[in-house]
C-alpha cells in the first residue's frame, strides 16, 4: 500500500465489537495495533489478508483491560516481544509491570508510537484507566473512542478537527431491552460506565456536523451482536450526520468481528481550497456497505 504524502496513513478495524477488538494503523514505514483482543493466529491471519506481519510492528497500544481487548496478548508477548503501551492501570491489570517492553502512561498523556503522536483521553468505562485516543501525523487525524458510557465535553472537544473517527455505537436501546441479558447486565451496559449505545453517538455526530467537521470517514464501531445490528448502527449515524448538515463526502461503514474492515486511507492536507478534489473516489470499493445488509449477517448480529 502507498502512502504518498508524510501525512497520509491508513487503518483497519481487524475485528470490533463485544468480542475482540483490535484496529491496525500503517503508513508506508510503521504500523502498529490498537488492542490485542482476536487470538494471535486470528490477528497475524487477518494482518497477512492486508499484507502484514506480526514482526513488523512497532507496538501495541491497549485501551483498557477487558478481554475484549487483550485476549491475543500473552501470546502474542510469548511469540513476538512487542513494545506494549499501556497505562499504569491497565498494565497491572494485564500482569505487564514486570514485562520488559511495557511503555507505561497516564490516562491523558500524550504518546508517540511508531512515528505517530498519539494523544490519549480518559473515557467512562467501568475498568481501571480506560483511554480513548487521537493519533496523528501532520495534519492527519484518527479518532478511536469506544468503550465508553458517555462523550462528555471534554471528550467532545478532543474529537474535534479530526480526520476519520472510529465511534462506539454498541446499542440500541429497544433491542438491549429484549436482549437475554440480567437486568444487571443492561443497567450496566446503558449506564455511565458501559458502552455508548448508537444515540448517543448519533448525538456527538449531530454536534460534529453542525461544527462543519470534515470527517473523510466514520466507522460504527464496538457494536453488540445481540442488541444492536450494523444496519441500524449506519442508519442512526447516517441520518443523524445528513440531518445535521454534515459533510456530504463523508464515508460511512460499519466494523464487525467477522472480517477486517479495508484499510481507509486518510487524504492529507485537505485544506478548503482542495477538499473537493481531494473528495473524489475512495480506496473502499463499491459495495462494500451493501455486505453488510447480507441476512446471514443480520442473523448474527
Ligand atoms: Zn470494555
Ligand atoms: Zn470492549
Amino acid at each position: 500500500v502507498g502512502f504518498n504524502s508524510q501525512n497520509s496513513f491508513g487503518f483497519s478495524l481487524l475485528s470490533s465489537g463485544s468480542k475482540a477488538n483490535c484496529t491496525l494503523v500503517t503508513d508506508s514505514e510503521n504500523s502498529f495495533l490498537i488492542d490485542a483482543g482476536l487470538s494471535c493466529r486470528r490477528t497475524e491471519q487477518r494482518l497477512l489478508e492486508l499484507g502484514y506481519a506480526m514482526e513488523e510492528l512497532a507496538g501495541i497500544i491497549i485501551t483498557h483491560e477487558h478481554s475484549d481487548h487483550v485476549a491475543g496478548l500473552k501470546t502474542m508477548i510469548k511469540k513476538y516481544r512487542p513494545d506494549i503501551f499501556a497505562t499504569h492501570q491497565t498494565a497491572e491489570r494485564c500482569d505487564l509491570l514486570d514485562y520488559d517492553n511495557l511503555c507505561r502512561f497516564s490516562a491523558g498523556e500524550q504518546i508517540e508510537l511508531g512515528g505517530f503522536d498519539v494523544e490519549t483521553f480518559p473515557v467512562w468505562h467501568d475498568a481501571a484507566e480506560p483511554v480513548g485516543m487521537v493519533v496523528s501525523k501532520g495534519e492527519s487525524r484518527l479518532g478511536y473512542c469506544t468503550d465508553t458510557g458517555k462523550v462528555c465535553p471534554r471528550i467532545e472537544s478532543k474529537l474535534r478537527g479530526l480526520s476519520a473517527l472510529v465511534l462506539e455505537a454498541n446499542h440500541d436501546l429497544d433491542l438491549l431491552d429484549q436482549a437475554p441479558y440480567p437486568e444487571r447486565l443492561k443497567t450496566r451496559i446503558a449506564g455511565e460506565h458501559g458502552h455508548l449505545g448508537n444515540l448517543d453517538a448519533a448525538e456527538l455526530l449531530r454536534v460534529l456536523a453542525r461544527g462543519d467537521e470534515r470527517l473523510q470517514f466514520i466507522i460504527a464501531a464496538h457494536i453488540s451482536e445481540n442488541s444492536n445490528t450494523p444496519v441500524i448502527a449506519l442508519r442512526e449515524l447516517e441520518q443523524a450526520w445528513a440531518a445535521s448538515g454534515g459533510w456530504k463526502e463523508t464515508s460511512f461503514f460499519a466494523a464487525t468481528a467477522t472480517a477486517a474492515t479495508p484499510l481507509f486511507q486518510i487524504r492529507s492536507g485537505l485544506s478548503l481550497e482542495n477538499r473537493q478534489e481531494a473528495a473524489g473516489p475512495i480506496d473502499v470499493e463499491a459495495g462494500d456497505n451493501e455486505a453488510i445488509a447480507d441476512p446471514k449477517q443480520r442473523e448474527r448480529a
